[in-house]
């Protein structure tokens, strides 16, 4: 064949598959036209996963009625004017290109009106090309509607997921732009049902609870460090690393839920994510990793953003200051608010971390040496199948008689066995007992469920609604009775019995929040299981009687996977007679 240049339509459709991957694509670059053109308040609605519809309106600055035909053009920008300016890109958007591949391969129409015109402009575009064009009375700001995704590539239609997957990774699409941006009021309705919404206060805490839920945001530690003075010869780079990272008591299966921003961008960077698991390192279980929101700011001239079209890459042009800026301040996070000061710590060499990981200090219950983490994840791992009641026989050796001799800091048992010292986490140990007491009872379905003296309202937010929604039959499964109420409240009725003393309704708001949050591959029953279970438990920082730790620990010896908790982390540590003999230099 010979060379020939292609049709414009076909190197239309090319170019804008480097730009559209999948519906969230395109509410990625809407969302940041959005941002860019300095809205407060960003509206997205898709439909059946976004491929039917999706709609982002903001009130941000317009598109000037002359300027509506341009925007649409390939390679047509406000945000740029000359290659130098490449060197220092500001705006989240600056190739030109989204609205024009977004164009190519969907059906569009563009409402806007700037804040000097009296009417705003509507043009509905096919195959990128204005077929209509009206003048429209509408709010300042812009409103995008794009439907049926690659309608005229039915190659690409092909390779979408189903709606629910689409729908998924729009939702954390709005997610993180919602992190990223505290101050702007992001919400997100999904087939008419409103999935999410965040304040705009201002507060990245505030984004936290509504993304992850509160539970998980208590558990977070506050990142903060100004990079101290720049470093490096060559011009000035002070590295401005801020967020939240998860205390290592919460960790996750995946990787998911690192998400870096560099500028306010949400990027995906290997070396960030390792940058931040060399900061957890010998914290988590092998295979776990951190929830991490992190920002990282620095000289716009320092790092390039034109890497890909999708703009999710970056390049640093000190790429081994960031990763040691970033690990710097995750570790000292972590180091400074430790919440559980060990038994290990002062024990080790002085400036190390004082880490409830660390290897060396950690000996299998059954008296093999190996990383704690290791032990709690075979664990995990042989009961992720079915119920965690499958066990590999090496891996339970049965709990030796303890003998309690207390408390320490309201959150660990201390006590004794043939084996030497044995420290219990007390709320993991009752998780533990808890779990395996309630599964049983399911097994026989004879969950005893307490009713309540009177009905309890409880009012709900959207993902909580959600997670009702979709979590009702089974809560009743569990114990629990519950009623739609009208509107946003429901009326709590009975609950598990085991759940009884705690305060109930914040009990189920907190359950809601944990079941709205992505799971990690546990069945539903299981992942609410494990919520009630997790609520019911006695807390860290409540005094127990030497009777209730008595009991706590002859519950705990009973159980089949007495060594972690339902989410798979250590109940106990243990301080072998010999490594006590060890340490104090008697051997
Ligand atoms: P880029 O964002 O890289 O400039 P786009 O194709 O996304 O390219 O948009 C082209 C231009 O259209 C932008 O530079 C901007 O001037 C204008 N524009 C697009 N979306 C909006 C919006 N929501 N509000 C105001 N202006 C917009
Ligand atoms: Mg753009």
């Amino acid at each position: 064949m010979p060379i020939k240049v292609l049709p414009a339509e076909v190197a239309a459709k090319i170019a804008a598959g480097e730009v559209v991957e999948r519906p969230a694509s395109v509410v990625k670059e809407l969302v940041e036209n959005a941002i860019d053109a300095g809205a407060t308040d960003i509206k997205v609605e898709i439909r059946q996963g976004g491929i039917r519809l999706m709609r982002v309106m903001d009130n941000g600055c317009g598109i000037p009625g002359d300027e509506v035909e341009l925007a649409f053009a390939r390679h047509s920008t406000s945000k740029l004017e000359s290659a130098a300016d490449l060197e220092r890109v500001s705006t989240l958007g600056f190739r030109g290109e989204a609205l024009a591949s977004i164009a190519a391969v969907a059906q569009v129409t563009l409402v806007s009106r700037t804040a000097q015109e009296p009417v705003g402009t509507q043009v509905k575009l096919e195959n990128g090309a204005i077929v209509a064009r009206e003048g429209k009375g509408c709010p300042q700001g812009t409103i995008v509607t794009v439907e049926n995704l690659f309608y005229n590539i039915p190659a690409r239609r092909k390779f979408l997921r189903s709606e629910v997957t689409e729908a998924s990774h729009i939702s954390e699409l709005v997610s993180r732009y919602a992190l990223a941006y505290p101050e702007l009021r992001f919400s997100l309705v999904t087939d008419g049902r409103l999935a999410f919404q965040s304040t705009g206060s201002g507060k990245l805490y505030d984004v936290l609870v509504k993304v992850y839920g509160l539970e998980t945001a208590q558990q977070m530690l506050v990142v903060e460090s100004d990079g101290g003075e720049p470093r490096s010869e060559g011009g000035p780079t002070r590295i401005k690393v801020h967020g939240y990272v998860s205390s290592p008591s919460l960790h996750r299966s995946n990787r998911q839920y690192l998400t870096f921003f560099v500028n306010r961008r949400w990027v995906q960077d290997r070396s960030l994510s390792f940058a931040v698991t060399e900061a957890y390192h010998t914290l988590l279980p092998t295979g776990r990793y951190p929830v991490v929101v992190l920002n990282v700011d620095l000289d716009l001239a320092e790092v390039d953003v034109n890497v890909h079209p999708t703009k999710r890459e970056v390049r640093f042009r000190r790429g081994n200051e960031v990763f040691a800026a970033v690990q710097k301040a995750v570790r000292r996070a972590l180091t400074e608010s430790a919440p559980f000061p060990t038994v290990a710590s002062h024990l080790q060499p002085a400036g190390s971390l004082p880490v409830w990981g660390q290897p060396r200090w950690l000996t299998g219950v059954g008296g093999e040496r190996r990383p704690l983490g290791q032990l709690a994840m075979e664990v995990q791992r042989t009961g992720e199948g079915g119920l965690a009641t499958v066990v590999t026989p090496q891996m339970q050796p049965r709990l030796p008689m303890l003998r309690v001799l207390g408390q320490l800091g309201q959150t660990y048992i201390i006590a004794e066995g043939p084996g030497g010292m044995y420290l219990i986490d007390q709320h993991a140990a009752h998780e533990r007992v808890l779990y395996e007491r309630f599964t049983a009872e399911r097994a026989h379905r004879a969950v005893a469920s307490q009713q309540l003296l009177s009905p309890l309202p409880l009012e709900l937010m959207p993902r909580q609604r959600v997670a009702m929604a979709e979590y009702l039959e089974t809560l009743t499964e569990l114990g629990f009775e519950i009623e739609p109420f009208g509107g946003e409240t429901y009326l709590l009725r009975a609950v598990p019995a085991v759940l009884k003393g705690s305060d109930v309704g914040q009990a189920v708001t907190e359950i809601l929040d944990e079941l709205a949050e992505e799971g990690s591959g546990e069945t539903r029953a299981e992942k609410a299981l494990i919520s009630v279970v997790c609520h019911s438990a006695v807390r860290a920082g409540q005094i127990l009687s030497m009777e209730e730790m008595r009991d706590l620990a002859r519950q705990l010896e009973e159980t089949s996977l007495p060594h972690t908790c339902p989410h798979g982390r250590p109940t106990m540590i243990h301080l072998s007679a010999e490594q006590l003999a060890r340490e104090f230099g008697r051997r």
